[in-house]
């Protein structure tokens, strides 16, 4: 067998985030096992550009549609195609260069490019927990159905992968999702009311994108991870268990602690959950509300959005715009 038909030619989607970045390293030192052949960012066209002529991938794609041109003449000298906007996302998505996504996105942006990968029947390998957060069931039944493998990239949930290799037949009791306890460990509350982006962007262990860092930060990435879990392993929210360490942070979360055992009822809430805190870290990464306010916000937006069991795409879709909106109403941005 050659080189070329081993090779495994990859879509990165998210391709100038901490995940993308880290993951086209892989790439450059095994380049008999992997190519890059979609590449994707949202506004960082330099970034996109350099690796695109490091990379010399089929296509590309910019979100920002104002800086279509700007890429297209940078890569003028190239094969490379190069596409604009959210609808290009899911476009290229479906494209026949490439094996396996992986979606690398942040937020619920990734969702709908991840929905056409698996219909178009490709691997995914996936980093974006938001988009089973958001529409889990969905997602995991068309990969299902289209015999996909969704791998994921996350930390815990790869080491949960790996140690259920080769136990088809043994069933899982339950797992264990071990926190870091982010930068506020013991901290509180009258000192996290005051704590600033800076400080809250700087994890004590990992280096990452901001949104996940802040997630990190407050501890939802666990009540997402949670969610992420279940979807991933066929669990019921009391198989999963979260280890902290030391306890007392779980003192200063305990209304998070509420909102993740609400997002367990399923249906559209934690979508609704996933929206309002893409809203409230927004605001915050911007200083238009503290650091406890995040919590209210996503709090009141699952009390306000009205509870569906059973959604559709399409609902989905509707529960993530009425969240947004009712979230950014609260904190007025
Ligand atoms: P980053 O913020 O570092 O990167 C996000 C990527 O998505 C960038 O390429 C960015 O482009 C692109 N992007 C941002 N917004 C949009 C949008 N609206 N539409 C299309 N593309 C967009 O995030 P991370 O790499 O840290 O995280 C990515 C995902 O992986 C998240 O869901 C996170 O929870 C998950 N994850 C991350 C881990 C980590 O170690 N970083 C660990 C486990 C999971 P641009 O650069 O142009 O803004």
């Amino acid at each position: 067998m050659n080189s070329e038909k081993r090779q495994k030619r990859i879509a990165i989607f998210g391709s100038t985030g901490s995940i993308g970045t880290q993951a086209l390293e892989v790439i450059a030192a095994n380049p008999d096992l992997f190519s890059a052949e979609i590449l994707t960012a949202q506004s960082n066209d330099e970034l996109l550009v350099q690796q695109a002529l490091q990379f010399i991938p089929n296509a590309v794609v910019i979100g920002d549609e104002k800086k279509y041109t700007k890429v297209k003449e940078a890569l003028a000298a190239t094969d490379v195609k190069v596409f604009a906007g959210e609808k290009a996302l899911e476009e290229v998505a479906a494209m026949d260069c490439y094996d396996m996504m992986l979606a690398a996105i942040v937020g619920y942006a990734g969702l709908k490019p991840t929905i056409r990968a698996v219909q178009a029947g490709k691997a995914i390998a996936l980093a974006n927990k938001e988009t089973l957060v958001v529409a889990g069931d969905i997602v995991m039944k068309l990969a299902v159905e289209n015999r996909l493998p969704v791998i994921p990239v996350d930390s815990e949930h790869s080491a949960i992968f790996q140690c259920l290799v080769g136990e088809t037949r043994n069933r899982i009791e339950k797992i264990i999702l071990t926190a870091s306890g982010g930068p506020f460990i013991g901290r509180k509350p009258n000192y996290l009311v005051n704590v600033k982006r800076e400080h809250a962007l700087q994890h004590p262990n990992w280096s990452m994108g901001a949104k996940i860092t802040i997630d990190s930060a407050t501890l939802m990435n666990k009540g997402l991870e949670m969610i992420e879990a279940k979807w991933l392993f066929n669990l019921k929210p009391e198989q999963i268990q979260v280890v902290i360490h030391p306890q007392s942070i779980i003192h200063s979360m305990v209304q998070f602690e509420d909102g993740s055992i609400k997002a367990q009822r399923g249906g559209n809430l934690p979508c609704v959950m996933n929206a309002a805190n893409e809203i409230a870290v927004f605001a915050f990464l911007r200083n238009r509300v503290n650091f406890l306010d995040m919590t209210n916000v996503i709090e009141k937006t699952m009390e306000m959005i009205p509870f569906i069991a059973n959604p559709t795409l399409e609902e989905y879709f509707e529960s993530d715009g009425e969240a947004r909106n009712f979230a950014a109403d609260i904190i007025k941005l």
